[in-house]
């Protein structure tokens, strides 16, 4: 027996691997885009339908609590990202929510107008920031610098420094907790963004002391396409806690229809319109193959999974090379190649049942997501990748034309 099957024989993630639904056919790399199917989720969507929607009607938001699921999700989700009980709330987009902790923690810093960034960062969280720095109307404006560049930009000029911890494309990780600390010695606040981080690997908000953070419900956390996003604000902004989106169930009673808005108190305040019930049962359901997972565990998987791919692709140097760092303190758990016809290659894996993706201009991207992928799986994924490079496989038109979606 080979030292990869040997691995997965005496894998704890085995148990969670059979509580996702995956094609038999299919090496799937991309749970960092789209998580998997957790086989739970489809009786909770047809309990919810049928029972809670479909027989309790309006009732349900009493009986079944869906008026507080945003809460006790995000209680779950807090678990995962070291937040305390009730700082943490599912509610609209991670884009949305980046608004609303954006024009809060402005406001905190009046006398400062600087948004400092990564030039790197994700580009919703670029656009979101010049959104609101023109919405605003008070001179703010978007600094984007590079990564090793951020800790010298922190000027008395800069109100918020609003990073994503692992860059989407190379998987590079920033130190949550020393930039948090740069950040406050120079008084401007913190906004993380964990698109790539909730539910990949350990994540410390409270001990790294960060003022806010967002993040996605349908990447590592499997909630399904389109799920629901969570937001965090630190215990020390949750007295007073006011953002812009003053919708009636952020309000205090939004059941007293009074007619000022007044914040509830707490994480609640971040919530804005009705929450869509359904797409957050999908995420409640998901978020169980979570229970009895410790993340350093899965982490400690994904890093042997990554030593499997990274020691594979070694053999194509130079042809592919290695974009994400080796050192496992400056990585998510995403394994990012570049090559210059990336776009192709990954085409010519998906035929192959190996599904990564692609990003511009020339990333092939894989995620290594512990729950659900075997080291034999990725084991064989880089095996193919190895042929397809090698053979120049990818090399056909059909490969080349490009997808709305990539
Ligand atoms: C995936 C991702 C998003 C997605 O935002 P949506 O509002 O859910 O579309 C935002 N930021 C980062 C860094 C991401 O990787």
């Amino acid at each position: 027996m080979t030292d990869i099957a040997k691995l997965d024989l005496t894998d704890p993630f085995a148990r969670t691997r059979a509580l996702f639904a995956l094609p038999e056919d299919v090496i799937y790399l991309d749970g960092n885009s789209l998580g998997a199917l957790p086989r739970a989720v489809t009786a909770r969507m047809a309990e919810v339908v049928v029972r809670e929607w479909g027989e309790g009607l309006i009732r349900s938001w009493n009986t079944h609590d869906w008026i507080d699921m945003p809460g006790r999700v995000g209680d779950r989700i807090a678990r995962l990202i070291g937040a305390p009980p009730a700082t943490v709330t599912v509610a609209d987009s991670t884009s949305i929510n980046l608004f609303k902790v954006l024009v809060t923690a402005l406001r905190q810093r009046p006398e400062r107008q600087v948004i400092l960034t990564e030039r790197g960062n994700f580009p919703t969280d670029a656009y979101i920031a010049a959104g609101v720095a023109e919405l605003l109307g008070q001179g703010h404006r978007l600094r984007e610098v590079e990564a090793d560049e951020l800790e010298t930009a922190l000027g008395p000029e800069v109100a918020v420094l609003m990073l994503t911890e692992v860059n989407y494309r190379t998987g590079a990780r920033l130190d949550m907790a020393g930039l948090t600390r740069a950040a406050h010695a120079a008084g401007a606040l913190t906004v993380w963004d964990l698109a790539h981080s909730a539910g990949a690997f350990p994540v410390h908000l409270l001990d790294a002391n960060a003022d806010f953070a967002v993040g996605c419900g349908y990447k590592y956390l499997n909630g399904g396409p389109g799920a629901p996003a969570f937001v965090y604000a630190a215990p020390r902004h949750l007295d007073g806690l006011k953002q812009p989106l003053t919708g009636w169930l952020g309000h205090a009673a939004p059941f007293s229809f009074a007619r000022t808005y007044e914040p509830a108190a707490g994480i609640a305040a971040m919530r804005v319109g009705t929450p869509a019930i359904l797409a957050m049962s999908a995420l409640d359901a998901a978020l169980d193959v979570f229970e009895g997972v410790t993340m350093v565990e899965l982490r400690a998987k994904a890093d042997r999974l990554f030593d499997i791919l990274a020691a594979v692709v070694h053999e194509l140097s130079p042809e592919l090379e290695l974009a994400t760092p080796t050192d496992p303190g400056k990585r998510g758990t995403q394994v990012s190649l570049r090559h210059p016809e990336a776009y192709a290659v990954m085409q010519a894996l998906i035929a192959r049942g190996v599904i990564g993706d692609f990003r511009e201009p020339d990333i092939l991207r894989f995620g290594l997501t512990p729950l659900y992928v075997s080291h034999a799986e990725v084991q064989r994924a880089g095996e193919i990748l190895v042929e397809v490079v090698r053979t120049r496989a990818w090399d056909e038109p059909r490969f080349k034309r490009r997808a709305k979606v990539v």
